[in-house]
């Protein structure tokens, strides 16, 4: 995998360390991911549980994942230097019904979107990442979307790498993650909503509604 886009714009801040293919760093993983809402978290900002300075002999589980940042010498996943807008919440738990759908499992192209938009629902296309902070926190707002009313389809493709065939299609132009796409109920695009900017998402997923 080639060194991905080296910075990643979070709500306007260029925040270092979204590429994560250098050899002083790993991958986020979800190990550090606390396992109940109201975990605790520890001095370090993690859920202690699952944190290496209070827990060393934790440290074995996460190297094993790559999930390791060299320079700082702690989980990728617990890395405030690297990635300052990490979180741990666990996702909202869907409830049944709730319309999601992963369109791209690994970077597989898919050639274009319009033609998966559902007829009378709010379509919103989100290109993620798992080494993507920021697109934890856009699966949280829309899963509590998604609980919440039933006019919404969220479409999940996983882009893995800058230079898969997903991302070679949809995100030349593109130069961040998340990346989120809104078409109406009327299934025609509404527009495209880069980077983590949650309000922008909801006015366009308001717009697509009054279709
Ligand atoms: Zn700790
Ligand atoms: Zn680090």
């Amino acid at each position: 995998m080639r060194l991905l886009k080296s910075l990643c714009l979070v709500g306007g801040v260029v925040a270092a360390g979204c590429a994560t293919s250098s050899p002083k760093h790993g991958e986020l993983s979800a190990l550090s991911v606390a396992a109940s809402e109201d975990a605790a978290f520890c001095e370090h900002r993690v859920p202690q549980e699952n944190c290496t300075r209070c827990h060393p002999e934790l440290i074995p589980r996460f190297k094993e994942a790559r999930d390791w940042c060299g320079e700082h010498g702690v989980p990728e996943s617990q890395c405030f230097l690297c990635h300052p807008d990490l979180s741990f919440e666990p996702l909202p738990v869907l409830a049944p019904g709730a319309d999601l759908k992963k369109l791209s499992q690994a970077g597989e192209d898919v050639p274009e979107l319009e033609s998966h938009a559902v007829p009378g629902k709010v379509t919103v296309f989100d290109f993620y990442a798992d080494w993507c902070p920021p697109c934890r926190k856009v699966d949280a707002h829309m899963f509590g979307l998604l609980n919440a009313r039933g006019d919404v389809a969220y479409r999940k493709l996983n882009v893995v790498a800058w230079d898969s065939p997903l991302a070679k299609r949809h995100l030349a132009q593109v130069e961040n993650l998340p990346y989120l796409v809104v078409y109406g109920k009327d299934g025609k695009l509404v527009r495209a909503v880069p980077g983590l900017n949650l309000e922008a998402l909801d006015a366009a997923i308001k717009e697509g509604a009054s279709r």
